[in-house]
């Protein structure tokens, strides 16, 4: 199981890790910052000694780095690891701008989010509304960056997941359960959203800057298509 730094120090860029196996062009550490694919959220991507980082991704429990070439990496070696930290720093303020614009439409509108994708360039946000009311929707936005200028710490803790589960708010992804962990990570904006998730998120609102609309897609019925970026800061 390779231990999750990225949770633990979420700002930090460099780390070191030592190789734990080898796999081909993957190397599993025993610990590391690089966050994987997961929960419709982009990785990391950055350098492992001098060998480039092209890919994260996440197998069972551990966490596998993809080179971008073959390396000499032997097990045991201790390696020292860099983040890039742009676009680390983008998915961040990216995914808590998501839960921000899911609190907003939940709590405003009973919606649910049915998908979400966050990346570096845009971010794409799928969800159940049963009217679509362009300008009712670029109000959620305009309201998401109203909250983002007053500010907000955004804080992360560990919650029983029996605890957890009581609360109605906590599970707001109408397809994705939480895995079956005894404790859930839990991610708060304060006074604002609260959720189960194993993501990286800014440590203040104002850090996403401000949330830009760029396309919203009706997808028949009542499923609607949200693309979104971060800009400023
Ligand atoms: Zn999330």
């Amino acid at each position: 199981m390779t231990r999750k730094l990225y949770w633990e120090q979420p700002y930090s860029k460099e780390f070191t890790g030592k190789v734990v196996s080898l796999y081909g062009d993957r190397v599993e550490l025993d610990q590391t910052l690089f966050y994987p694919r997961g929960g419709g959220v982009s990785f990391d991507k950055g350098v492992l000694g001098s060998v480039k980082v092209v890919e994260t991704t996440k197998d069972g429990d551990r966490i596998l780095h993809t080179l971008e070439a073959q390396s000499t990496f032997q097990n045991g070696q201790t390696l020292t690891g860099r983040v890039d930290w742009d676009r680390r720093h983008r998915l961040m303020r990216m995914h808590t701008a998501g839960h921000l614009l899911s609190a907003l439409f939940y709590s405003r509108a009973n919606c649910r989010i049915t998908g979400n994708q966050i990346d570096v360039d845009r971010s794409r946000m799928d969800f159940d509304l049963e009217a679509f009311d362009r300008s009712q929707i670029e109000k959620f936005v305009e309201e998401g960056n109203r909250l983002i200028s007053n500010d907000a710490p955004v804080k992360t803790y560990f919650l029983d997941r029996k605890e957890a589960l009581k609360l109605p708010e906590m599970v707001k992804l109408a397809e994705a359960a939480p895995p079956a962990d005894d404790k859930l990570r839990i991610v708060e904006i304060t006074g604002i959203d609260r959720q189960a998730d194993g993501g990286l998120h800014v440590a203040h609102l104002k850090e996403i800057g401000k949330i830009q609309l760029l396309k919203l897609e009706n997808k028949g019925k009542t499923n609607r298509r949200l693309y979104y970026d971060v800009v400023g800061e």
